[in-house]
This record gives C-alpha cells, structure tokens and sequence, in this order.
C-alpha cells in the first residue's frame, strides 16, 4: 500500500525538477557577449564570471548579460533618472 502522502512528496520532486530544468535552459541561453556594446563574453574566464552581470526574467524567459562598463552606465544611468526627477519635483510648480 502507497500512502498518499508518498503521491504528494513525489510529485513535489517532479515540480521542482521541471523548474531546474526551466533554469538550467534559461542559462543555456546566456548569451557570449554583452547585450548593450557586443564585447565578448569569456565563460571560461573567473574574472569575467565574477564581474559580469546576468540578468533573468524567468517570465518572459529572457536572459541578458552585461558587461562591468555597461552595467555601471547603466546604474549611473539609473542614478542620473532619479536625480533628475527629484528635481524636476523640487522646482516643478
Ligand atoms: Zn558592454
């Protein structure tokens, strides 16, 4: 006799399978270059696994991998966006 606890606890496993497997696909995507200037992405590189960035949405199953130049422009980038809006609050009437 099979409690059906056991059922349950199995099917868990399954589920948690199908998502490694979503994830593991989802970096068989990564891409070898960074997505905003096309520099060349070394996988087998420690440097660049430490500083490149890697951005998933699991959602739209998209994967983009940016270099450390394009990711700090883009946060400055970020940073400036905020900036500005807060003075656009401050002196907009
Ligand atoms: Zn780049």
């Amino acid at each position: 006799m099979t409690s059906p606890s056991r059922k349950i606890k199995r099917k868990k496993k399954a589920a948690a399978q199908k998502e490694l497997k979503k994830k593991i696909s989802l970096f068989g995507r990564l891409g070898d270059e960074c997505d905003a200037c096309q520099k060349p992405f070394d996988k087998k590189c420690k440097e660049h696994a430490m500083t490149w960035n890697v951005v998933v949405r699991s959602k739209e199953n998209i994967v983009r991998l940016y270099c450390p130049d394009c990711w700090d422009k883009a946060r400055n980038l970020i940073k400036e966006l905020e900036n500005d809006s807060r003075v656009q609050a401050k002196t907009g009437r």
